[in-house]
């Protein structure tokens, strides 16, 4: 039975979303800040889950506790998939959400709108002591829109258009956003995963 989690992030929107998630558990949830773990890890691998791993593995031997972590981006189709991997650091340092979204509008500007289609996508690792990592992944399919919209979320939220609802992510309370998002599907099936331990 596992009592104490630490969760694995230093952003505060993915934290509050991740955080929210795990409730039902009732595990107690400790941040990196918490167990005062100021290590940063580069994120040098070549997918979503394989930087997933490196964090819930290497963070989760830092803090001694058994550890979630995830990683998780944006996938413009016409731009061949990209900033995917790259997503937090589109643009480089110093940049703002505002700064990417632009940067993302400004690098689709000649696509049509047709084939403006993208995807969040989110792989949750999880890793116990003296256990082989498991991960789970979740996806969630939309369009980019050229005008940002909403208040809500963070990121890529404010362009990223969802059909079924007509809106963007930004646009939609958090608790809506949680049943639909890739990090509420994959952190889902996580805790799916430790309600059975
Ligand atoms: P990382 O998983 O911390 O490496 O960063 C993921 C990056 O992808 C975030 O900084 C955001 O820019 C973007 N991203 C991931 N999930 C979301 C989301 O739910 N909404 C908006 N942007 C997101």
């Amino acid at each position: 039975m596992i009592e104490k989690i630490l969760v694995a992030t230093r952003n505060k929107g993915k934290m509050t979303e991740l955080v929210k998630l795990l409730r039902p558990l009732e595990i107690t949830l400790v941040s990196l800040n918490d167990l005062l773990i100021e290590e940063e890890i580069e994120e040098t691998g070549k997918t979503f889950a394989e930087n997933a791993i490196v964090k819930a593995e290497r963070y989760g031997e830092l803090g001694g506790l058994p550890t979630i972590a995830d990683d998780s981006g944006i996938e413009v189709d016409a731009l061949g998939g990209a900033p995917g991997i790259y997503s937090a650091r589109y643009g480089g340092e110093g940049f703002t959400d505002l700064d990417r979204n632009n940067l993302l509008l400004k690098n689709v500007k000649k696509i049509p709108d047709s084939r403006l289609t993208a995807r969040f996508r989110c792989v949750v690792a999880l890793w116990i002591p003296g256990n082989k990592t498991v991960t789970f992944e979740g996806k969630i399919e939309g369009m980019i829109r050229r005008f940002p919209s909403g208040n809500n979320g963070f990121g890529y939220d404010p362009i990223f258009f969802y059909k079924p609802m007509k809106k963007t992510l930004a646009d939609i309370t958090s608790e809506e956003k949680e049943k639909i998002s890739h990090r509420g599907y994959a952190v889902r099936m996580a805790r799916e995963y430790l309600s059975k331990l």
